[in-house]
């Protein structure tokens, strides 16, 4: 089972819930009205026209996508990882790698005199 998005002439845009090999042909809101209006199926969903509700291989790989999006976001930008982990203690850990890089430094200053 899965959601399928269609389009009619005259109801617009709607989803429909059935089984993959379904494939709807009439729009239900027509045919209660006694109208034949045959429907198209869109492409939706970046290329996909469905998206299987129910299948864990398919949601367990949309959640990984976003974790790594996720991932990479805060890998990349400062302000995400702020955001993150909290302005207190994104402040501590820069403050830890300016105290470590000082104490490098001051290490190698000491090293360069002897
Ligand atoms: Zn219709």
């Amino acid at each position: 089972m899965a959601i399928y998005l269609y389009e009619c002439a005259v109801h617009g845009q709607f989803e429909e819930w059935h089984s993959m090999s379904d494939k709807l042909e009439l729009c239900p809101e027509c045919l209660k009205v006694g109208v034949e209006t045959p429907v198209k199926r869109l492409i939706n969903f970046g290329g996909q026209n469905l998206i299987k509700m129910n299948d864990p291989e398919s949601i367990k790989a949309r959640h990984n996508k976003e974790v790594a999006d996720f991932k990479k976001e805060v890998a990349t930008n400062e302000y995400a990882l702020a955001n993150l982990i909290g302005e207190t203690k994104y402040n501590q850990q820069v403050h830890e790698k300016n105290r470590s890089l000082d104490a490098l430094g001051s290490k190698f200053s000491k090293g360069l005199k002897r």
